[in-house]
């Protein structure tokens, strides 16, 4: 029986360890230079980074989701999930431990369908930590539906010639290179007319119309790059997996990237409800504590039930991945990123509402529009919903007939019949046999009953 909820007592105290590292080193920087997950990292921050990262590289905890051949641990997704528990806590956090998106998602891919030139003129280092990178794909009339892209990737000689215009480019203003996903056979379906390339972030050609920010943040301050690429020229060997693969690579990387976002909706949705309960706890009104009302209990209550929910959930889907794959997974996966939307805007709007005014007051820094940032980025819950449903459903088939299976007279005709094979099988002179004939008389379905119960089945499904 192999069904363990603990965690190492050694890998315990790596997590003690950075949780106090996380709150004491890491969570300032939110503070003074912003919480969110992208940044812009110049001189003098870099070296306080490098500082920090030098740490972490020094405890083993560096990148360690990835295999010891890309520079990690191998620690997996499981443990990655016990980690990002803490790192979700903060946004400079995953920067600091190396697995920060769009990073890890891009190195993955690269990884799997690279060339043995491409993993050591981009893969290396990226995860060394020495530059960043940038994942293209939403355009901006469709980003939920591949087959509206229309970024097109034509060759020419050595070359492919990349045109068209993409939206959300996630920290393109720091990355070194950007995977563009573009429509390189317009003739098939979309889903094998795509390609990647890997294109350096200087290409001439390259246009960015304007760094969108999120929220009220300040105009041109942004990390998403609304970007043109007109007659943007990459070698053939730019080709990242084989012509036509994208959607394929994108899927792949796509999986990883939500799960890692719902392992660090864990962490935000237990720092919302932990600000919850202290409010609850520290606030009197008309005479009692509001922890003390009803109302406010169940607020707690549905918080607490849906976190711990949500979070064995994920853990559970790292594990499953660990013992196959992202590709199984899938199902568990879309779930997952569905979860880590609801709970996570349905916890913050009740810790944000407990605080009053103060919760809406530019004194706390509640921000509810990161649930619902959590359902639109890597695709929004509906089409999530959409994926569950369809995989949750090739486990069934429809009913053989008119009537479902569970059918009243089909349950109760079918147990008579079983029930009489019983019987029938007992000596027809043993004292036993006459009690279970009696005890079929007085059962739901008398003789008679059971006759016409026969009868309309006979009669409705054979009308069929
Ligand atoms: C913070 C953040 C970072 C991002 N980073 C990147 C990045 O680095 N690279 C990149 O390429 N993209 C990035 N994106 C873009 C993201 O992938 C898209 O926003 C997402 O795929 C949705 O596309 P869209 O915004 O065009 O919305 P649309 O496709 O226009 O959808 C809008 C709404 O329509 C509804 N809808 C859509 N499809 C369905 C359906 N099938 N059934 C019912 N309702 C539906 C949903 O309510 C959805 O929210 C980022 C987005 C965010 C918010």
């Amino acid at each position: 029986m192999a069904w363990d909820f603990s965690t190492d007592p050694e890998f315990q105290e790596q997590l003690d360890w950075m949780d106090g590292f996380v709150r004491r080193e890491v969570e300032p920087l939110d503070l003074l230079f912003g919480r969110m997950t992208y940044h812009a990292i110049d001189e003098p921050l870099r070296t306080i980074v490098e500082g920090l990262r030098a740490q972490v590289r020094e405890r083993k905890l560096w990148a360690c989701h990835l295999d010891p051949e890309l520079g990690g641990e191998g620690y997996g997704q499981l443990k990655l999930a016990l980690m990002n528990e803490i790192l979700g806590r903060s946004g400079w956090a995953p920067i600091v431990f190396g697995c920060q998106a769009p990073d890890t998602g891009n190195a993955e891919i690269i990884a799997h369908y690279g060339t043995d030139e491409q993993k050591a003129r981009w893969l290396q280092p990226l995860l060394n930590g020495e530059v960043f990178s940038c994942y293209s794909m939403t355009e901006p009339q469709g980003g939920s539906d591949p087959t509206m892209f229309t970024t097109r990737a034509v060759r020419d000689g050595d070359e492919w010639v990349i045109n068209g215009e993409k939206f959300f480019s996630s920290n393109l203003r720091e990355a070194s290179f950007i995977i563009v996903m573009a429509v390189t056979d317009p003739d098939v379906s979309a889903y094998r007319g795509m390609s990647m390339f890997l294109v350096p972030s200087d290409t001439p050609g390259i246009q960015v119309l304007a760094h969108i920010g999120l929220g009220t943040e300040e105009w041109g301050e942004g990390m998403h790059a609304h970007v043109r690429y007109e007659n943007v020229r990459v070698p053939a060997e730019n080709l990242l997996g084989g012509e036509g693969q994208a959607f394929e690579v994108a899927q792949r990387r796509l999986g990883g990237g939500r799960i890692h976002h719902a392992m660090r909706a864990v962490a935000s949705a237990q720092k919302q409800l932990d600000m919850l309960c202290e409010r609850a706890l520290s606030r009197t009104t008309q005479g009692e504590l509001l922890a003390k009302k009803q109302m406010v209990q169940e607020m707690v209550a549905d918080s607490w039930i849906q976190l711990q929910s949500f979070r064995l959930m994920v853990l559970h889907t790292a594990w499953l991945i660990d013992q196959s794959s992202t590709a199984e997974a899938r199902r568990q996966i879309a779930a997952c990123k569905v979860l880590a939307a609801e709970v996570l805007s349905a916890i913050s709007t009740r810790a944000q509402h407990l605080h009053g005014a103060l919760g809406v007051s530019n004194l706390m820094g509640f921000s509810a529009s990161y649930g619902v940032m959590m359902g639109i980025m890597d695709g929004p819950t509906e089409v999530h919903k959409v994926s569950v449903a369809r995989q949750v459903l090739k486990g069934y088939q429809g009913s053989p007939d008119l009537w479902p299976t569970e059918f009243g007279p089909r349950k109760v005709v079918g147990a008579r019949h079983r029930f009489e094979e019983m019987v029938g099988d007992l000596d027809p002179t043993a004292e036993q046999r006459v009690a279970f004939d009696e005890l079929l008389q007085r059962s739901a379905g008398d003789d008679e009953t059971v006759k016409q119960m026969q009868a309309y089945l006979d009669a409705t499904i054979g009308n069929l």
